[in-house]
């Protein structure tokens, strides 16, 4: 007879949702176990967020000290891929650390370890054990998509995990996929003088919409990074222990390895999820509320990666209370409070975009923009690259959202994001105060563009 959990909520996975998950359900004194079937750590600090920051911190060293000729400082620069990888690797291992205190910190009885299945509605299976809970929440992340065209590459073929695992840097690598992750990590080992090819699809740029400032990125990167964004890649395959990309016309490129950066999809293969009594999409994701991140009016609940709407880690975090809180007041859910929408790439220069997405803005908006080419302090620090385009209502002179390429771009996306959570008019974001000189007199610029074009109506 199998060992039988009864619980009020029971969260499929120990990442950065299914943890906020399960603090917010105990949090109100509900019983609550956490299932996890691979590392803990979380996929941020193990092989998301926090390795390729620093992987692109070292790239970033490197870069400048390469091209601070103009400034008329000259440096030769010399990368130890060791001395890379070994620091990427020590200080992700601290970051994780601090996540594995905290699992740690969660009573045992508390912690299941093992691959988690629906085996009914309310019914879960991990191992020999069965979990009957009140509540389910579904937070088991994301994985990488490899299409068939990379099968037969052996251990060449490689994606995000493998890369932050790497003793040292390889002398080649084959990115496929031009959005977050592949340019990112793209650009990072070029920086540290891997030589590297980006084969982009479909004309993608970091995921930006706005085709004039993804035209703006694509211009900054290929400065310096070999990318094409509309790769027609005809075929991968081994040959003498290296991967031969055939492409193009009739063009053939060799290299040690193949990073796969073609997308992630939600984990809910495995789930049993035919038992569970949810409707899916046509993905095979089940249908869920935003807001509540209800699934249909079942007690299962849906959050982070796994839904499939904004894999970003304060999105999962936010989700994963607002999932955790509803499972454990379920059947009384209520919607969540939920931020404005804030992405950002960590290339340089950086890209970010915020608030209403580009494809959903009304057709009488207003957009002001400025170039980062004769931006005075952009210019200074020899970071004059990008564009930025601010989206006003035309009617009511409220700034509804941005795409950007540029310097500090992290930071002036805040902003942004801060001034479209408080709904804004433009008005009363160029009343704030700007220093002098700071990139941010950038923005002043696009804003002031956006405005005078609302004043000539
Ligand atoms: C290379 C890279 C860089 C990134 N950089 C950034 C960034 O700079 N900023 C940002 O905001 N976001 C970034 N992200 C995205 C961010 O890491 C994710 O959005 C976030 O980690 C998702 O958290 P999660 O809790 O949904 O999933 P995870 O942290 O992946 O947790 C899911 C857990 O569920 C477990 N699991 C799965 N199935 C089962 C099952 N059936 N039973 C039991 N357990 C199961 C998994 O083992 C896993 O531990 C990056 C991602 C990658 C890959």
């Amino acid at each position: 007879m199998p060992t039988t959990h009864t619980v009020d909520v029971a969260v499929i996975g120990a990442g950065t949702a299914g943890l906020a998950a399960y603090r917010a359900a105990i949090a109100t004194k509900k019983r609550a176990v956490v299932i996890e079937s691979g590392p803990y750590g979380t996929t941020c600090a193990r092989v998301g967020c926090m390795p390729s920051k620093l992987l692109l911190a070292a790239a970033e060293a490197a870069q400048h000290a390469r091209h601070a000729g103009p400034l008329g400082v000259h440096a030769t620069v010399h990368v130890d891929g060791r001395e890379v990888m070994d620091r990427v690797k020590r200080e992700r291992d601290r970051f994780v650390g601090f996540v594995l205190e905290g699992v740690d910190a969660i009573p045992a009885a508390d912690k299941l370890r093992g691959h988690a299945r629906f085996v009914s509605p309310g019914v879960l299976a991990v191992g020999d054990a069965r979990i009957q809970a009140g509540a389910v929440v579904i937070a088991t992340g994301s994985s990488p998509v490899v299409p068939p065209i990379f099968d037969g590459l052996g251990d060449r073929r490689v994606v995000n995990d493998d890369v932050f695992a790497w003793d040292t840097l390889p002398a080649s690598v084959a990115v496929f996929g031009a959005g977050v992750i592949g340019l990112e990590l793209g650009q990072a080992l070029a920086r540290l003088g891997v030589r590297v090819h980006v084969f982009g699809r479909n004309g993608g740029v970091g995921g930006l919409k706005d085709p004039e400032v993804r035209h703006a990125a694509l211009a900054a990167f290929r400065r310096e990074l070999v990318l094409d964004p509309d790769a027609r890649v005809k075929s991968v395959a081994l040959v003498e222990g290296e991967v031969e990309v055939r492409f193009g016309e009739d063009s053939v490129e060799s290299f040690a390895y193949a990073l796969v950066a073609a997308g992630r999809s939600p984990n809910v293969a495995d789930l049993g999820l035919e038992n569970a009594g949810v409707r899916l999409d046509e993905q095979g994701v089940p249908v869920y509320d935003a807001m509540t991140l209800q699934c249909g009016d079942s007690p299962i609940f849906l959050a982070g990666d796994a839904n499939d709407d904004l894999p970003l880690l304060h999105e999962a975090a936010d989700d994963g209370k607002i999932a955790g809180e509803n499972a454990a007041r379920y059947p009384k859910v209520v919607p969540g409070k939920r931020r404005s929408r804030l992405a950002i790439v960590f290339t340089e220069p950086q890209l970010a975009a915020i608030g209403t997405p580009f494809r959903d803005l009304p057709a009488d908006v207003v957009t002001g923009e400025v170039d980062f080419e004769g931006q005075g302090r952009s210019r200074v620090m020899l970071q004059n690259r990008g564009l930025l385009h601010v989206y006003a209502d035309r009617k009511t002179g409220r700034f509804l959202g941005a795409e950007l390429v540029g310097p500090r771009a992290e930071h002036l996306a805040h902003l942004l994001a801060w001034a479209h959570q408080q709904a804004l008019t433009l008005e009363a974001m160029l009343a704030m105060p700007f220093y002098h000189p700071v990139v941010e007199e950038g923005l002043r610029t696009a804003l002031r563009d956006a405005q005078a074009k609302l004043d000539r109506e």
